[in-house]
């Protein structure tokens, strides 16, 4: 029956039962819809409200939140036009959040927006375990102060993800990158420091050199870390005011007894950071560890055309690192629910009335399935048994002359007898019961 369509590489169907590709395992959606439950659970907590915002959005609109020079919007975006206007499928949520958070003023709900999302983002990146080209993230974005507390919220939230969940390993990194005039100097010292290295350089941090210099702290290159070792500081850069903004996260980090490094390289890939930045990595994953970014992006809203400033801070976590990292640490994920109540229905007339009742049953709030191919007993048992059915009804011509049918629990093999009358109720208390 195979088709000769496949899905775009770099993207995964998420089917009922856990499915092995070559790259990876692709857990099934009761996983999935596990994972999503916990991560809502723990939103709740924090008083986070769900946003949704569409897949599609003005490319203009990434190219400006983003910046223009990250690898994002110059190399990674599944843009496309029609007639005047440039659609670009959202390859991170903030920008499209704030767009929101402006065109509603929704700062007229009152208060900081904790506003918190759940789907799918699309980077056209080479795909390889844990990066892919449609991914899924779940993040919050706080709107409207610059208390640290708020920075230490965004930071807190995806590691009781993670304790929710039981992912353990993790480490946290913190870092301030100041103002953006701070920024802007230190870039220029840094282009100027590395400017008589350029041959040194790898050709992705040579490019990068005159695009995103900053972006080269992150290399991975044992010799491009050894020249930084000499690279001027960008905490020497770092103005008083958000020195002292850092040191209050912290204090609040500390507070909530949340253990992390100070990591003066961490500049992360987006141009709208600011002040705080922070990644959240797990152990185990390979290459692509990091499950969480974020941090401030006070300079965002008035890049998106905002008369006034609106200072902000959040995080972005991939639900399938997060997915992966529960396989490597061997975590139980549930598999399809089990039916409560399975019929098994012999004949015409049993098959009429197994279909009123289940209809009227499920109506009434129960989960009742049957064979929909009209096999032999045999056949509907051995189905009952792999839908993993707690209780099978059974009934024929004869239960239909009877007036009442075989109830049988798969668990102990026990069967009883049971009247019609009394059907409906004896089921609920079964349903009840497991
Ligand atoms: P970013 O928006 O790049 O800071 O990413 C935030 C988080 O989203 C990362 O830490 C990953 O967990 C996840 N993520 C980003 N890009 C991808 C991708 N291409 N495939 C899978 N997950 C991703």
């Amino acid at each position: 029956m195979s088709s000769t369509f496949k899905n775009i590489t770099g993207t995964f169907d998420i089917l009922p039962d856990t499915q092995t590709t070559a790259q990876d395992a692709v857990p099934g959606s009761p996983a999935w819809q596990y994972v999503e439950d916990r991560i809502r659970a723990v939103m709740r907590r924090y008083g986070a409200q769900e946003i949704r915002t569409p897949i599609l959005e003005q490319t203009e609109l990434v190219a400006r939140g983003v910046g223009q020079y990250t690898d994002i919007v110059s190399k990674e975006m599944f843009a496309f036009e029609r007639g005047e206007d440039g659609y670009v499928m959202r390859p991170e949520v903030t920008a499209p959040i704030m767009r929101a958070y402006l065109q509603h003023n929704l700062e007229q709900r009152g208060g900081v927006q904790r506003l918190y999302y759940i789907g799918p983002c699309f980077r056209a990146e080479r795909p390889q375990k844990g990066r892919y080209r449609q991914f899924h993230q779940f993040g919050l974005e706080l709107i409207g102060t610059e208390d640290a507390r708020a920075d230490a919220e965004s930071i807190l939230l995806p590691i009781d993800v993670c304790t929710e969940l039981g992912v353990t390993g993790t480490t946290l990194r913190i870092n301030s990158l100041g103002r953006p005039a701070d920024r802007k100097r230190y870039r220029d010292a840094l282009v100027e420091f590395l400017e008589p290295h350029a041959g040194e350089l790898s050709e992705t941090s040579r490019e990068r050199l005159e695009s995103n210099p900053l972006r080269i702290l992150d290399t991975k290159e044992e010799s491009e870390r050894r020249l930084l070792e000499d690279a001027p500081d960008l905490w020497t850069f770092v103005d008083e005011e958000s020195r002292a903004h850092f040191a209050e996260v912290r204090r609040h980090l500390d507070a909530a007894d949340v253990e992390y490094t100070v990591d003066s390289r961490l500049v992360r890939g987006l141009d709208y950071y600011s002040r705080t930045t922070f990644e959240l990595d797990v152990a185990g994953l390979g290459a692509q560890n990091t499950l969480a970014g974020g941090g401030r992006y006070d300079g965002l809203a008035e890049e998106l055309g905002s008369k006034r400033p609106v200072p902000a801070v959040g995080f972005a976590a991939g639900i399938e690192r997060l997915l992966l990292a529960l396989a490597v640490q061997d975590a139980a994920l549930p598999g399809i629910a089990p039916a409560d109540i399975f019929v098994v229905a012999l004949g015409d007339a049993a098959r009429d009335w197994c279909f009123e009742r289940v209809s009227a049953w499920r109506r009434a709030g129960m989960n009742a399935i049957y064979d929909l191919k009209g096999r032999s007993m045999k056949a509907q048992m051995r189905e009952a048994n792999r839908q993993n059915a707690d209780t099978v009804v059974i009934v024929g011509d004869n239960e239909l002359e009877r007036g009442s049918v075989v109830v049988k629990d798969m668990d102990s093999g026990d069967q009883q007898d049971v009247e019609f009358a009394e059907l409906e109720s004896t089921l609920r208390e079964r349903v009840r019961a497991t």
